[in-house]
């Protein structure tokens, strides 16, 4: 049976140049595909939950937001990662969607497709809605990425990069 590593998509995969859209901003942060090679290799398929609250505001459409997916999967790929599924939200904040974290609809609409026991299942982020929706959604955790910031939630872990937060989730395997 699959395993699954729920990821928010700016801010821990490519870097976060507030609403990433155009080619131009595409940067695949350092390190993303050793980190998610070694989650794989330990049985780990990877499932992105992202907020793109750029398209309710108007500042990209759908096909600009799948253009700049497809140059982070062609890049995986070439580590040979693949992405099982994307999830996005694309609604304003006001607009009072379910599925805009840290709402944990994103992550329902992953364990439907896709049959996740979210009870099993860890996030990572960079942002407490990320974990906020884990903690919703009923994960087993979340991993924040941030060197440093306000007191965390409890059961919320603290990790510098992508790179430990995949020592952290192998370790537990140990
Ligand atoms: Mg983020
Ligand atoms: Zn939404």
């Amino acid at each position: 049976m699959s395993r699954y590593v729920l990821l928010d998509r700016d801010g821990v995969l490519v870097e976060d140049t507030d609403y990433p859209h155009r080619p131009e901003d595409y940067r695949l942060l350092p390190g993303t595909v050793d980190a998610l090679g070694a989650l794989k290799d330990a049985g780990y398929r990877f499932v992105i939950v992202t907020n793109q609250s750029g398209i309710g505001r108007g500042y990209y459409d759908e096909a600009a937001f799948q253009r700049f997916q497809q140059l982070l999967f062609d890049d995986l790929a070439q580590g040979g990662i693949e992405i099982a599924g994307t999830f996005h939200c694309p609604h304003h904040p006001e607009a009072g969607c379910p599925c805009r974290k840290p709402e944990p609809g994103l992550l329902y609409q992953a364990r439907d497709a896709f049959g996740i026991a979210l009870e099993d299942t860890w996030l990572i982020g960079d942002h407490l809605r990320d974990t906020d929706a884990a903690k919703a959604a009923g994960c087993r955790g979340a991993i924040l990425l941030a060197a440093e910031g306000p007191d965390l939630p409890q059961d919320v872990v603290r990790c510098d990069d992508l790179a430990a937060a995949a020592a952290y989730l192998l370790a537990l395997d140990a």
